[in-house]
């Protein structure tokens, strides 16, 4: 498999030029090229918020609290992100989050507090909408960092949380659906000797191509403030219909969500799987400690992704048949984000407001491998 096509000549000239015209707002952005296409160089400005698409919302909420009431970065994103985890609308995290095979909504989260090198996360937890605020509670409570099952539960409701039903009614019947039809989409490999099922892909990954009525999502947030602090938080209910017990990216440290206080942060949705296994978010961070920029760190790392991808999940030409987008913000309020495959945006609110950007990526839309899928919703 070769993705040598892609040639990246932002490194040089061109970083160093948006870098020297350094944090002023509002002036031209430097071209540069990334790949196929002419792509955009963000001018460091700060503060700057960023997020996953569904974080527009959060982003605004966070940028708020920090420039308007010196807010801490962690606890202006975690405001941000539970505005989802609260929202029984979004599927993809908190409250409302599609379940587990066996209809349990399980959430991850992690989160990294940069100016105190501090880290928190919890992994399978049921019955609490805010996993990222228990993650924060694990980070400022306890000698530890990761809680997992009804060890992370009994520590929430020790810190005061709320137990509450997280399965929403349109949830349920979404579970239902998916049960009804249980098809070579479900997250079980093919038994040694038995036929070869056709491409299996997540759901929510496969969702939006094929109209299936699921929810993809997800969210991490990243903050940098004026003064250069960094921190960085994602929170989900994971892969639907995942294996009880399964626990994506999300809620790992250098996977899911990654900050250094003296490079930036980063975080990522999509196919945890394929983020855990080249430590996605710490790997940004340290390609932009390198010296480059949050976009090409993201789409280095999308490289290195593809790279360590077994046969199973690329098409006839090497292209993954999965989703995943990484998202990163350097110290300097530089930021940017890429996707495997052409379309979607992330939210971003700095002094220009809050916005959709528009991802970097490594593959056409139109290379997308089309998954197959027998039952649809
Ligand atoms: N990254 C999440 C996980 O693997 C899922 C997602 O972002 O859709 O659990």
């Amino acid at each position: 498999m070769t993705i040598s096509r892609r040639t990246f000549v932002t490194t040089g000239a061109a970083a160093a030029a948006s870098l020297a015209l350094g944090e002023r707002a509002g002036a031209e952005p430097v071209l540069a090229r990334v790949g196929e296409r002419a792509a955009r160089v963000p001018l460091a400005s700060r503060p700057v918020v960023i997020a996953s698409g569904n974080g527009l919302r959060g982003v605004a909420r966070a940028y708020d609290m920090i420039t308007r009431q010196g807010a801490d970065t962690l606890d202006a994103i975690i405001a941000g992100v539970n505005i989802q985890e609260l929202d029984p609308e979004d599927q993809s995290v908190g409250l409302g989050g599609l379940p587990n095979a066996d209809g349990v909504v399980q959430l991850d989260a992690s989160c990294m507090h940069g100016p105190t090198k501090r880290a928190g996360a919890v992994a399978c937890l049921e019955g609490i909408a805010t996993p990222s605020l228990v993650a924060k509670a694990v980070m400022d409570y306890t000698n530890h960092v990761l809680l997992v099952g009804e060890g992370a539960k009994k520590f929430a409701l020790g810190m005061g949380f709320t137990e509450q039903n997280l399965l929403t009614e349109k949830s349920r019947k979404d579970w239902l659906r998916w049960k009804a039809c249980l098809n070579p989409s479900d997250n079980w490999l093919d038994a040694p000797g038995m036929p070869r099922a056709p491409a299996r892909t997540s759901q929510r990954d496969s969702a939006p191509e094929l109209g299936v009525n699921f929810t993809t999502g997800t969210i991490n947030m990243n903050a940098v403030n004026a003064a250069g602090d960094i921190s960085s938080v994602t929170t989900t209910s994971g892969l639907s219909w995942k294996i009880p017990g399964r626990v994506g990216d999300s809620p790992i440290v250098g996977a899911g969500q990654y900050c250094d206080n003296t490079v930036g942060a980063a975080g990522s949705t999509g196919r945890g799987e394929s983020c855990i296994k080249t430590c996605g978010a710490f790997l940004i961070v340290e390609f932009m400690r390198q010296g480059l920029s949050p976009e090409q760190a993201c789409l280095k790392t999308i490289e290195r992704v593809i790279a360590t991808t077994e046969p199973r999940l690329l098409d006839g030409r090497g292209r993954p048949t999965f989703s995943l987008q990484f998202y990163a913000v350097a110290k300097d309020g530089r930021f940017g984000a890429a996707a495997l495959y052409e379309g979607g945006s992330f939210a971003v609110a700095d002094s220009q407001g809050a916005r959709m950007v528009p991802f970097a990526f490594m593959f056409r839309q139109s290379e997308k491998p089309q998954a197959a899928v027998s039952c649809s919703a």
